[in-house]
């Protein structure tokens, strides 16, 4: 071996074990906050995990301020209040896919629907009999009132826009893309019922018991790489004279849908689609909602009220019933 030979070893050498010494190392962190009215909470391995889940909340707050219907000083509040108005990054993203999710579900998802959403806010706050005049009035906004050009945003016809649906998995992807510039190796992000499980190996998701104030599971489904969000009538809602308001709304009455769901799960390739179609397929009902997940591709649970499962044929062996109380129904 001559000189330059030992000398270029050397170098290596030298550099493999300074690259050990100096690059930091994979460890895990967990972050919590309030994001988007909901619980947030980030688990990361990664290099540098502190940082990554710090990022992964300052952008799902950045995000927030741009979509967010209460915000002051934010894009969508502006829209609403203004009836057109810019919106850019993230923000414009979100609405052009929901508009596109909106279609695609028939107006199942609508997220013009702010007015009807103040409404019921409003009860829920001070809890009255709804007012079938002022609802029938209200329900008229459509998603076909919004357009979106150059970055701006318009409403016609006083319509409202409402990003509640889908704001938290629009989140998720905002944490993935995070994770992927950081190379990072394992995480959990959940903003609310949205999920992000992200890198290799398995995940098991737990959904969640309907019953009031109860945080257990009444099934797990394992699962790989990718989003998963639950719609559920225990998650927002007041009782009024033995009647539940909840919080997802039929677009086609302006009421609170009743047609015997508890919840639905559904797994896909983004946090914006997981969370539309969740909110979308418990709007359609057990029957419709189950058929466009199976066309469309989507695996999914359904659970009524009669504490019956419903699964996707995808995902009949991942999942498992942990409450006796309940039974998956083939
Ligand atoms: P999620 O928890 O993702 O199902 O979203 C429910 C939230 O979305 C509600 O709190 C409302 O703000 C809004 N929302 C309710 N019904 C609908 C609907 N049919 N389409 C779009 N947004 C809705
Ligand atoms: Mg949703």
């Amino acid at each position: 071996m001559n000189f330059k030979r030992v000398l270029i070893c050397l170098a290596l050498a030298t550099a493999v074990v300074l690259s050990a010494i100096l690059l930091p190392k994979n460890t895990t962190s967990e972050s919590y906050d309030i994001v988007m009215d909901t619980n947030a909470s980030v688990s990361v391995k990664s290099r540098r995990s502190s940082e990554v889940a710090g990022n992964i909340l300052i952008s799902a707050g950045k995000l927030e301020k741009q979509i967010s219907k209460t915000m002051s000083g934010g894009d969508l509040k502006t829209v609403n209040a203004e009836g057109s108005g810019p919106m850019d990054g993230a923000g414009y993203g979100v609405i052009i896919d929901s508009l596109e999710l909106c279609r695609m579900t028939g107006g199942a998802l609508d997220i013009a629907l702010g007015s009807l959403t103040d409404y019921w806010n409003t009860l829920k706050k001070n809890p009255a009999e709804p007012d079938d005049d002022i609802i029938d009035e209200l329900k008229g906004s459509k998603y076909e009132c919004v357009t979106v050009k150059d970055g701006i945003v318009s409403l016609e016809g006083g319509a409202l826009l409402d990003l509640g649906a889908v704001g938290k998995g629009a989140a998720c992807d905002e944490a993935y893309r995070i994770l992927n510039d950081a190379k990072a190796s394992r995480a959990v992000v959940s903003f609310g019922g949205s999920i992000l499980f992200y890198g290799k190996g398995s995940f098991t998701v737990g959904i969640s018991s309907p019953v009031k104030g109860s945080s257990d599971y009444i099934a797990t489904v394992k699962t790989t790489q990718g989003f998963v969000s639950t719609s559920g009538t225990y998650e927002r809602y007041f009782d009024l004279n033995g009647v539940r308001y909840h919080h997802i709304l039929d677009p086609v009455t302006g009421y609170p849908v009743q047609n015997g769901l508890v919840s639905v799960t559904v797994f896909a390739d983004s946090g914006i689609e997981s969370d539309a179609l969740s909110t979308a397929c418990f709007v359609m009902g057990l029957e419709k909602g189950m058929n466009f997940a199976v066309s469309n591709g989507y695996e999914a649970v359904f659970v009524d009220d009669n504490n019956n499962i419903y699964v996707t044929e995808g995902l009949r062996d991942s999942v498992k019933v942990t409450d006796s109380s309940y039974s998956i129904v083939k």
